[in-house]
């Protein structure tokens, strides 16, 4: 069983907090969905056969795809995807593309799942991170794509943000839950290097978010959400009974993924494989026929901090036999031995054959994956 995922580099309008691959220019469309058709030709037996039971498709903002160049990919992906046994298709739109005709295409095609990166249900807080959207058209762009069928939808939420209240975020958790969604992920407000936010930072025109406030608004959306009958599958992550998001599961449960596109990495076990980030240079070189990716072979301790790094964000945890079954004594014997001080206040717990980190645990989960990290 194996993912792929497609890395669509555009956006209309640049958001002032990311730092994510993407450019405005829209003029390279068709050329990118022609290198994108290449590369899947050029590298899918990298899968080896395995069946693809998830499609990612994000972004950028794929919902800049035309309808025509949307389904011209799915068209080419066809010939390696079986949709029947392709259980979850999604893909990341932003609300102000969902037009009832962008959706009623959508329809058309084996897509299952939208992801729609809403931030905020309040106007200031959109105008401040430069998204494009309303809080208003977000709502309505919801309630369309579940009017046409739609019955998987996840939104992104960002809190922490400088000057909101906690207030402020009960009433962003509470629109939220209005809109009936099925899955919502939600993350605190990160100043990343090179980003207009990290400027506007250092040049002391915005105040970061204390960390008391930020934990007791995360404590807020657990609590809230939990209460509307949401579970919390990973740290950021919560979503109704049988709605958890297969394709990013399968990133921490060590599945293998093929990434197309500019900026995509992919995972076939022992390899990690980076594109470029650059469409211009990705496009030239998957036009003449050449991969282009840089390559990475795990070390057993990279795998071991990757097997920290992503099944301790899951609430189900390590899965200690088969922890014990891919690595030797020297890292299980370490993992434990730095566990035991997490163990011992209830920050972590062994529980079901799982080791994992607590409820409690939760507000300070970076300090103990790094606790239980090998770094030389
Ligand atoms: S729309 Fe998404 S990918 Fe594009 S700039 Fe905004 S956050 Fe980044």
């Amino acid at each position: 069983m194996a993912g792929i995922y497609i890395h669509i580099p555009f956006c209309r309008t640049r958001c002032i907090y990311c730092d994510f691959h993407s450019g405005t220019d829209m003029s390279v469309q068709e050329q990118y969905i022609d290198a994108l058709c290449r590369e899947l030709d050029l590298r899918i037996d990298e899968l080896h056969g395995e069946p693809i039971h998830t499609l990612y498709i994000g972004g950028g903002t794929p919902s800049q795809l035309s309808g025509s160049a949307l389904t011209r990919l799915f068209n080419h992906l066809s010939k390696y995807i079986t949709w029947d046994e392709c259980h979850e298709v999604t893909i990341e739109c932003n609300p102000d593309d969902l037009s009832d005709d962008y959706i009623a295409h959508l329809r058309t095609l084996p897509i299952n799942r939208i992801s729609m990166g809403i931030q905020s249900f309040d106007d200031n807080d959109l105008r401040f991170l430069r998204r494009r959207h309303t809080a208003q058209a977000a709502q309505e762009a919801i309630a369309r794509c579940h009017n046409a069928g739609f019955d998987n939808i996840s939104i992104d939420l960002i809190y922490g943000l400088p000057g909101q209240t906690l207030e402020a975020w009960n009433k962003n958790i509470e629109k939220a839950l209005s809109t009936g969604v099925q899955h919502l992920s939600a993350y605190a407000l990160i100043y990343e290097d090179g980003t207009a936010l990290m400027k506007l930072k250092e040049e002391g025109l915005v105040q970061e978010c204390s960390d008391e406030l930020s934990l007791a608004m995360y404590a807020r959306l657990i609590d809230r959400l939990e209460e509307a009958g949401y579970h919390q599958y990973e740290i950021s992550n919560f979503a109704l009974s049988g709605r958890e998001a297969r394709h990013n599961s399968s990133y921490w449960n060590d599945t293998h993924y093929l990434g197309l596109g500019a900026a995509a990495h992919s995972y076939d076990g022992t390899t990690r494989r980076y594109n470029p980030a650059n469409t211009r240079i990705y496009i030239d070189n998957i036009a003449s026929g050449r991969c282009c990716y840089e390559e990475e072979i795990l070390s057993d301790q990279d795998r071991y901090n990757d097997m920290l790094l992503t099944r301790l964000r899951t609430r189900q945890g390590i899965d200690e036999s088969r922890a014990r079954r891919q690595f030797d004594s020297t890292y299980i014997d370490y993992m434990y031995r730095m566990a035991r001080p997490h163990l011992a206040c209830g920050n972590m717990e062994q529980a079901e054959g799982y080791l994992r980190i607590t409820k409690q645990g939760l507000f300070i989960s970076d300090s103990i994956i790094s606790d239980l990290f090998i770094v030389e």
